[in-house]
């Protein structure tokens, strides 16, 4: 019999467990309490991660060797016979495998099959690239995969549509009136999860919640279906707005299940790629779809590994505040700005928020206030359902805090309450005033803004993107009682 086929916790598709090469062996699937409780994450992600591999086991049966064991090591020494094993997900875990192999309990390392795209080509599209730009990335995914192709050319003539797809949110409209997304039903296996987490002696963050997300391969390929027959048409628009009464708005709810490697990149993007053939959703929303998951999961995946192990570290913006207690314990009711607030509720409450969230509202915020982006970093993997290492460096380092000096973003996405209150609902429901940056009601996103540009306008006035930002602050005639005021903030 060909050796047994161990997957991780992030492995757990039928991509994985029964292509040409696995559908024959028996499936490993380890629950190691240490490597659940190591880190302290979020309640419902442990959840979700005990609950993917406890339904997996179900379904395959005799197939599957389910073990419980303090360790992995100690899992693969009980197997008895060296595995086979998909390529992880992380460095530590990365190096773990090569120790097991130099031990001979791992027999042998296939690829990742858990992405578009294999490691090897990404090298060659990467070459001695110092600088990557995302939308050349893509435009080369869309042509290898031929996704919305026409030929050599990109279906409907341009590659990018962003540009149709920045709708505020409605007026008048508590929500956004879209059709809810597929949820998951809870069996016995989500109960009996339950229970032993109660049981379990680790401090989660978080609260416990119903099961919000896909975790077999089947829950993924329903919640796939919903969006794609009832919420891609409205995702492209609505994709950048925020309203307060309706967390889901149009996303996806999909990247804990691409995550937990169930659902494969490339069936997603070619159902929502059917949906436009077939009439049934308009090119820029599925456009939209489609860079989120052939483009920007993929590029964050490759350049993981791509770029140095120390670019986590880094931190060129030289931001050294340490995380309010309040922000590093989710304490909403700490704070009074409204966006914020609700942020972190969502992320307390549920471990999730959308896109927009995180980096205009979450991230701007740690940007603003000079958070320590290693301390940022951990908070992201700590408290997010689908917080995995890959995808921090150019998430929370790059795009986020700018900490990389502009190897992935062109410029720091900071901005003032003017933005947040086109773009969310948030406003007129708050205590502060995002029009004002000066006074007691003084919106601590506009007042921090120009805070931020003060602090940095060496490097925001040498590039050509954010140089009107320190022009107009210098026309400012009240911006040193601002500073001062910013300089005294305690609370938000
Ligand atoms: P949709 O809006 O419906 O998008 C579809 C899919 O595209 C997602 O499921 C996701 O798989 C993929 N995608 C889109 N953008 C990105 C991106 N920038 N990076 C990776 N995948 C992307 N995504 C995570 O999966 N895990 C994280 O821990 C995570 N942390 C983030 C932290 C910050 C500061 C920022 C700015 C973004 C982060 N993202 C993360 C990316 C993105 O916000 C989430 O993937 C998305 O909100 C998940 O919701 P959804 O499935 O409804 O996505
Ligand atoms: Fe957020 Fe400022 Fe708007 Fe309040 S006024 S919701 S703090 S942007």
């Amino acid at each position: 019999t060909p050796a047994p086929l161990w997957v991780f916790a992030d492995q757990l598709g039928p991509h994985v467990h029964s292509s040409d090469e696995t559908k024959d062996r028996e499936v490993v699937i380890v629950e190691s309490a240490r490597a659940l409780g190591r880190r302290r994450g979020h309640r419902q992600k442990a959840h979700l991660l005990l609950s993917g591999m406890r339904h997996l086991a179900d379904e395959l049966g005799d197939r599957a060797t389910h073990l419980k064991t303090d360790t992995y090591r100690e899992a693969l020494e009980k197997v008895g016979r060296p595995v086979v094993v998909h390529q992880p997900t992380s460095r530590r875990a990365e190096a773990f495998v090569a120790a097991m192999a130099e031990e001979g309990l791992v027999a042998e390392v296939l690829p990742t099959p858990t992405f578009a795209l294999s490691r090897e080509d990404f090298a060659e599209w990467a070459g001695n690239r110092t600088s990557f730009v995302m939308e050349n990335f893509y435009r080369d995914q869309r042509r290898r995969f031929e996704v919305l192709m026409d030929g050599k050319d990109p279906e409907g003539g341009t590659w990018n549509l962003d540009a149709e797809n920045r709708e505020k949110p409605p007026k008048k409209q508590e929500t956004l009136g879209v059709p809810e997304p597929w949820w998951p039903t809870e069996d016995e296996i989500d109960e009996q999860v339950r229970r032993d987490l109660d049981g379990m002696d680790v401090q989660w963050s978080g609260t416990d919640g119903p099961r919000r997300f896909a975790v077999t391969a089947d829950e993924a390929q329903q919640a796939l279906t919903t969006f794609v027959d009832t919420r891609l048409s409205t995702f492209g628009p609505y994709e950048d707005a925020v309203m307060a009464a309706d967390w889901t708005m149009s996303h996806s709810l999909l990247s804990v299940p691409f995550n937990l490697g169930v659902l494969h990149p490339l069936d997603a993007a070619r159902a929502a790629e059917k949906a436009y053939r077939d009439g049934d959703a308009p090119l820029a929303s599925v456009e939209g779809f489609v860079r989120q998951i052939l483009g920007w999961r993929e590029y964050v995946w490759h350049l993981y590994w791509h770029l140095d192990e120390s670019y986590i570290d880094k931190n060129e913006m030289g931001a050294d505040t340490p995380l309010p207690p309040w922000f590093a314990s989710l304490d909403a009711e700490e704070v009074t700005a409204a966006c914020l607030s609700d942020a972190l509720a969502g992320v307390h409450d549920r471990g999730w928020v959308h896109h927009i969230p995180r980096l205009m509202i979450l991230g701007n915020h740690a940007l603003q206030q000079g958070y320590d982006p290693r301390a940022l970093t951990r908070w992201f993997t700590e408290h997010f359902v689908d917080g995995y290492e890959w995808v921090m460096p150019v998430n929370v380092v790059g795009m986020s805090q700018h900490a990389d000096g502009g190897i992935i973003a062109t410029k720091p996405y900071a901005s003032g309450g003017a933005y947040i209150d086109r773009m969310t609902d948030y406003c007129k429901g708050c205590a502060y005033d995002p029009k004002k940056r000066l006074g007691e009601d003084a919106c601590p996103f506009t007042a921090g803004y120009w805070a931020f540009t003060h602090r940095h306008r060496d490097l925001l006035s040498s590039n050509m993107r954010t140089r009107r930002a320190v022009s107009s602050m210098d026309r400012l005639k009240d911006l040193d009682d601002v500073l001062e005021q910013e300089k005294k903030r305690t609370s938000f």
